[in-house]
C-alpha cells in the first residue's frame, strides 16, 4: 500500500434484499497486492444490475453491493501495481479474466474458464461493485483515463465496448449497407460503432418514433419506423438485395426474423440482444441462403478503443445518458428502471453529488 485511507468505513448503496436497496455504511474494500482502491465518481445502472436486483438473474444474491460501469480516481494501490498512482483518473473493464486460461490465451477474455464481474454475487463468487465510495479492482482490468473523457461518460465506456466488440466480431466494417435493430442504448451506441468501422449506409429501425428521433440526433441518416413489414421496408431500399450485416439489439422472435430477413445471401446476422432466452429459426432461410449468424457477448479488448472513440467524439454518449443522481437516489432510480418507465436510458450514480461531474 502507497497510502494509508483516513477512514476505514464508507457510503455504499447495498441491495439487503431483493428488490430492496439502502444506503449502508461499509467497511473500505481491502486490496490485495495487484489491486487498486478507486474512488468512485460515476457509476451507471446496468440492465443486468436490474435483472439482479429483483432476483429474476440469481447473480445478485443479497447482501451486495452492485455496479460495474464506473470511472474514478486511484486512492490506493496494492504492492505489486505499477504505473497507476494516487489521484490518476482511471476507469475499468467490469470482466474480471484469469489470463491463464485457453480463451484468455486466445484473447477471448469475455470467455473465460474463470469469468468474474465486479459486483456480482452468484454461487461461485461475491464481489462488491461500484456503487459506493471505493471499489476494489484487479490492475489488470484497469485503464487510464483521458481528461477529455468527463467520469459519466466513462460510465458509459462498457456499453460503448460491447457495441464496438459486436461490430469487430462481425467483420462488417466497411460494408455498403448495414441495419441495426432496435434504438435502445445498445443499438445506438452499435450504429455509431458501426459507422466508425466505416459502414456505409447504415439503416437505425425501431417501433418506437421517440427513439428514432434520438438516432437522428446522434447522427443516424436512414431511420425506419419498424413494424411487421421491416424487411420489406429493407429490401426495398436496398435495390431487393438486402443488406451486408444486421445487428439485432433487441433479442426476440419478431426482430431476430426480420434480421434474418433483411440480411442479404451471403450477409451477417450478428445477435447481441437477448430479451428471449429461445426463438423461432427460421432453419432453411438461414441455410438457403448461406447466412451468417454471430453471437456477441460483451467485450474483449475493446475498452482502449471504446476510450479513444468516446474522446474523439467518434462515439457520442452524452445524449443517451438519461440522469446524473446522488447515490441516496439510487432505491427510486431501480424502481423506475425496474417498472420499465418509458424513455429512460443510462442513469447514473455518484457518491459525490457536490464535486463531480
Ligand atoms: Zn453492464
Ligand atoms: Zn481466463
Amino acid at each position: 500500500m502507497t497510502f494509508i485511507a483516513t477512514r476505514s468505513n464508507m457510503k455504499s448503496l447495498l441491495l439487503t434484499e431483493y428488490n430492496h436497496l439502502e444506503i449502508a455504511d461499509l467497511p473500505l474494500p481491502d486490496i490485495g497486492p495487484d489491486e487498486v482502491l478507486v474512488r468512485v465518481e460515476a457509476c451507471g445502472i446496468c440492465g443486468s444490475d436490474v435483472h439482479g436486483y429483483d432476483g429474476s438473474s440469481g447473480r445478485r444474491i443479497p447482501p451486495i453491493v452492485m455496479g460495474h460501469e464506473a470511472a474514478g480516481t486511484v486512492a490506493a494501490t496494492g504492492a505489486n501495481v505499477r504505473g497507476y498512482a494516487k489521484g490518476d483518473r482511471v476507469t475499468f473493464d467490469s470482466t474480471v479474466y484469469c489470463g491463464v486460461c485457453a480463451y484468455c490465451a486466445r484473447g477471448d477474455v469475455n470467455l473465460c474458464d474463470n469469468r468474474q464481474v465486479i459486483g456480482v454475487s452468484c454461487g461461485d463468487y461475491r464481489r462488491n461493485g461500484a456503487f459506493a465510495e471505493y471499489v476494489a479492482v484487479p490492475q489488470r482490468i484497469l485503464y487510464h483515463l483521458p481528461a477529455g473523457i468527463s467520469f459519466a461518460e466513462a460510465a458509459m465506456l462498457e456499453a460503448a465496448s460491447v457495441a464496438l466488440h459486436a461490430v469487430n466480431i462481425s467483420e462488417a466494417g466497411g460494408s455498403e449497407t448495414a441495419l441495426v435493430v432496435g434504438a435502445g442504448m445498445i443499438g445506438l451506441l452499435t450504429f455509431q460503432a458501426a459507422a466508425a468501422a466505416g459502414c456505409k449506409r447504415i439503416f437505425v429501425a425501431d417501433i418506437d418514433p421517440s427513439r428514432l428521433e434520438r438516432a437522428r440526433q446522434i447522427g443516424a441518416e436512414q431511420t425506419i419506423l419498424a413494424g411487421a413489414d421491416l424487411a420489406e421496408k429493407v429490401r426495398g431500399l436496398t435495390g431487393g438485395q438486402g443488406v451486408d450485416a444486421v445487428f439485432e439489439a433487441v433479442g426476440m422472435n419478431e426482430t431476430v426474423a426480420a434480421a434474418i430477413d433483411s440480411v442479404r445471401r451471403g450477409g451477417t446476422v450478428t445477435l447481441i440482444g437477448n430479451i428471449a432466452p429461445e426463438v423461432k429459426l427460421p432453419l432453411q432461410k438461414v441455410v438457403t441462403r448461406q447466412i451468417r449468424l454471430q453471437g456477441s457477448c460483451a467485450s474483449a479488448g475493446e475498452y482502449p478503443q471504446a476510450i479513444e472513440f468516446i474522446a474523439a467524439g467518434r462515439i457520442r454518449v452524452g445524449p443517451l445518458i438519461t440522469a446524473v443522481a446522488a447515490l441516496e437516489e439510487g432505491p427510486r432510480w431501480f424502481e423506475r428502471l425496474h417498472s420499465r418507465e418509458p424513455d429512460l436510458m443510462k442513469v447514473i450514480l455518484t457518491p459525490r453529488p457536490t464535486e463531480s461531474q
